[in-house]
């Protein structure tokens, strides 16, 4: 039996009475990694952003460690809002600071680390993604997916419960994705509870344990990944894989 890390209910999203989500129910099970699939404009990034309160939904509920997030006050919201980490496709790196103090940032003032053991923790997350070399590098000496892998090291710093990712390969030269996508891999290994947004089908099929398939602001299909690609149940499931794989 799975253990839901954050059960989703009813939710729904709104922009100027523009209904984007229509009512997102499931569950992301603990120690998993859940892939979200469909076209462009199908409410994906919406529902991640739903999820971890950047946009909160205009109605249903989110339960995250037992506390509906969509009621919590913003004290025990912003507690919580930490436990789930974000990457994103453009990286957002701050240009500025070093590859040590992006990742380091966030630890020493949300959580209070001492410089000490802010730079001791972000090097063993550095190494975890094969950047300790370039700690002292600034971001715009980096390619996209060594920047990207800084930007997992710095969400990995956070210690989350749970790591949401929004296509954190679309912005990446071809040759760049398969080291990103390899330390997605190792997280998955290790149990990390994941969401990942994702055009790489392959890697869906591979690393996920559920996928869900998104269209118009719904789950079209829920499945694992081997009935979901082998054996789609909607005719829009299929006539997307086929086109997409
Ligand atoms: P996906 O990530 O699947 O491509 P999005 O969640 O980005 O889809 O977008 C879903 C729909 O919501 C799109 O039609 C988009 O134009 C609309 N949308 C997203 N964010 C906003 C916003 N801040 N204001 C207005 N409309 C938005
Ligand atoms: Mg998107």
């Amino acid at each position: 039996m799975t253990k839901a890390a954050i059960e989703l209910k009813d939710i729904t999203k709104e922009f100027n009475g523009n209904q984007v989500l229509k009512g997102i129910n499931g569950e992301i099970d603990e120690g998993q990694v859940l892939a979200i699939i469909g076209p462009s404009g199908s409410g994906k990034s919406t529902l991640l952003r739903a999820v971890n309160q950047l946009a909160a939904p205009s109605s249903g509920s989110v339960v995250f460690e037992g506390q509906d997030l969509t009621k919590a006050g913003k004290q025990s919201l912003n507690h919580l809002g930490e436990k789930i980490g974000m990457v994103f496709q453009s990286f957002n790196l701050f240009p500025n600071h070093t590859v040590l103090d992006n990742v380091t940032l966030g630890p020493r003032r949300v959580k209070k680390l001492s410089d000490e053991q802010a730079n001791q923790e972000a090097m063993h997350y550095l190494k975890q993604v094969g950047m300790a070399e370039k700690a002292n590098a600034y971001p715009d000496s980096l390619s996209g997916g060594q920047k990207q892998r800084v930007a997992i090291a710095r969400a990995l710093a956070m210690q989350p419960k749970v790591l949401f990712f929004d296509e954190p390969t679309s912005a990446l030269d071809p040759e760049n994705v398969g080291e990103v996508l390899k330390v997605i891999q190792q997280l998955a290994s290790e149990k990390m509870t994941m969401v990942i947004v994702t055009h790489e089908m392959h890697f869906a099929k591979q690393v996920a344990d559920k996928i869900w398939f998104m269209d118009d602001g719904q789950i079209v299909e829920e499945n694992d990944a081997e009935s979901l690609f082998s054996h789609p149940k909607e005719e829009k499931t299929k006539h997307f894989i086929e086109q997409v794989l």
